[in-house]
């Protein structure tokens, strides 16, 4: 690689400039990585880092965490947001020592196969814990790569194959050159490129970026506006799963229904925490966490 490509240049400026970040030192396992890729995920640095110690800290290999109940993994989730991904971080888990005896796989097709590993995930692991020369492409890389290469200001609707060849071609031939470059592409978009405030004359690529040659055009149509949450059934989610995980043991809906007014708003939240895997019912009127306890009786 010479220092005038594109991954040369965001390379060296990565060298220079990356976050100290825990999951990017040295010595952190495999496992240590693919729990911060997931947390990653729609969650900011901040809110990550707390969380991820913690959840080290407690289950330092998938073994441990494949031991404890699911129950357990959304109330160390704690207030991370989608918890989902908790549940189907143990489910990872628990595939990763029924399959591959608790170490977690380098080959990409055996990342793939573990469940809440998708594309994005996998290619992730197999670059940042093993070295291999995959794309790695999430909302930073594509919109980087889109700007720089094609010159067009947003990444417009995901494109999955289109993406990973763009990508593909920047990277340099060597697997830990292309590794390191994956990770430099990523924290370029997420420093410097950014979706609404790129800043160009700090950029390491500005002297060879297709829109920065085009005079920089502003992206067309309007700013998406940021998500609402406050009144939507995320939040009553969130709250009935506040109560559920400070509780010991299974909470009845009465205790419940004092979370939110709108008795429909509630029941549809409830029913979707449950429909999610993340909730399970007791008998005929209290709620709990998924397996939070021994098997719950079957209603009726
Ligand atoms: S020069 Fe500007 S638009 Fe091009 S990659 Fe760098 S920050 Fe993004």
């Amino acid at each position: 690689m010479t220092e005038s490509t594109f991954a040369g240049l965001v390379s060296r400026w990565y060298e220079h400039n990356a976050r100290d970040l825990p999951w990017r030192k040295p010595d952190v396992s495999p496992w240590a990585i693919l729990v911060s890729e997931v947390m990653l995920q729609q969650t900011p640095v901040v809110r990550v880092l707390p969380a991820w110690h913690a959840w080290l800290d407690r289950w330092p290999t998938p073994a441990a965490l494949a031991q404890d109940s699911p129950a357990e993994a959304i109330r160390m989730w704690g207030r991370l947001g989608y918890p989902r991904r908790a549940v189907r971080l143990r489910d990872c888990a628990v595939a990763i020592v029924e399959r591959h005896g608790g170490a977690v796989p380098d080959r990409l097709d055996q990342l793939l196969a573990l469940p809440g590993v998708g594309t994005y995930t996998a290619r992730a692991v197999a670059a940042f814990a093993y070295g291999q020369r995959h794309p790695v492409v999430d909302t930073n890389v594509r919109r980087v790569v889109c700007r720089a290469v094609a010159g067009e200001p947003d990444a417009g609707p995901a494109t999955r194959p289109a993406d990973l060849l763009a990508t593909e071609e920047l990277l340099p031939v060597e697997p830990a050159a292309a590794a390191l470059a994956s990770a430099a592409i990523m924290e370029l978009g997420a420093l410097i490129c950014t979706a609404r405030s790129p800043r160009c004359p700090a950029c390491p690529v500005e002297s060879i970026c297709a829109w920065r040659a085009s005079g920089r055009v502003a992206p067309a149509g309007p700013t998406r506006r940021p998500q609402r949450y406050a009144g939507t059934d995320r939040q009553v989610r969130g709250l009935l799963l506040g109560v559920l995980r400070e509780a010991t043991g299974p909470v009845p809906h009465q205790r419940l229904d004092q979370v939110w007014d709108d008795d429909a708003q509630r029941a549809r939240a409830l029913a979707g925490l449950v429909t999610d895997g993340l909730v399970e019912p007791v008998g005929e009127a209290s709620f709990r966490l998924i397996g939070d306890g021994p098997p719950a009786p079957v209603p009726g």
